[in-house]
């Protein structure tokens, strides 16, 4: 085991410790989800395991990856308003609804930063899914300039740490965010063009794999995910895929 894993290893060991002891000594917690009170806040074991990492496989967009109400195999924003061109796959877990928005509010903006480990788990249940025996390199889609800096950490960068090194999967960061003034009041298309503005290839990298999984947290339009695939594939990468946790409907 290398040095870097036992002390990630013994980090979740240490949290999870901490966590149970704080519940046991603090006022009762409520599963954000079922709302029974529990020691493994914020989703009690049964939620954890029963919605979060219970994952629905089938029945998805061919495009997006969306769950589908209809019998077509491609939903009806892809149809109308089709957003990834150079995306080969994507795949959002679940939708961003009712629990889910508290869990992400809470890793992102609350800094309840153990749920990375509990993310991690499910990404790599999907790249397990979709990817199986292939050394696939990971991308994630990087922070804002400054923000590790000012808030002191990033969920995707945390999230891609646990599955370097709990999982093993090779973590390239092939690109680069860069600074650019917030344009307010833009239309859809003004809005699609000044996020591809937001990204460049990372030249300090010297590898270019053939495939790989971009990884970030939500999906709304696509649009950060399709402007991230199309520098990919601009700079040799064959086969972009992309998996993020939850999907705005
Ligand atoms: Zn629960
Ligand atoms: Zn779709």
């Amino acid at each position: 085991m290398n040095i870097k894993k036992f002390f990630l290893k013994s980090k979740i060991i240490f949290d999870k410790s901490f966590r149970l002891l704080f519940t046991v000594f603090a006022e009762p917690q409520n599963c954000i989800c079922c709302d029974k009170m529990c020691y493994s806040v914020p989703l009690c074991k049964s939620c954890y395991e029963n919605q979060l990492c219970k994952i629905n496989f089938n029945n998805r967009c061919k495009i997006c990856g969306k769950e589908l109400i209809s019998e077509s195999s491609v939903c009806l924003e892809c149809r109308e308003q089709p957003v990834l061109h150079h995306t080969d796959f994507m795949f959002p877990v679940h939708a961003y609804k009712l629990w889910k928005k508290d869990l992400l509010f809470l890793w992102k903006l609350k800094n309840v930063r153990y749920l990375s480990e509990y993310f991690a788990k499910i990404y790599n249940t999907v790249i397990k899914n979709y990817f199986p025996d292939k050394n696939i390199c990971i991308v994630p889609v990087p922070p804002r300039p400054g923000k590790i800096k000012e808030k002191g950490w990033d969920q995707i960068q945390d999230l891609c740490k646990y599955l370097k090194y709990i999982y093993g999967y090779k973590v390239l960061n092939l690109l680069k965010r860069i600074n650019v003034e917030q344009q307010k009041s833009l239309n859809r298309n003004q809005r699609l063009s000044h996020i591809e503005k937001l990204f460049e290839y990372n030249c300090k990298n010297n590898e270019t794999p053939d495939e790989i999984i971009l990884i970030d947290d939500i999906i709304t339009t696509g649009a950060t995910i399709e402007a991230c695939s199309k520098i990919l594939k601009e700079h040799g990468i064959k086969k972009v895929n992309a998996i993020t946790l939850f999907y705005a409907e």
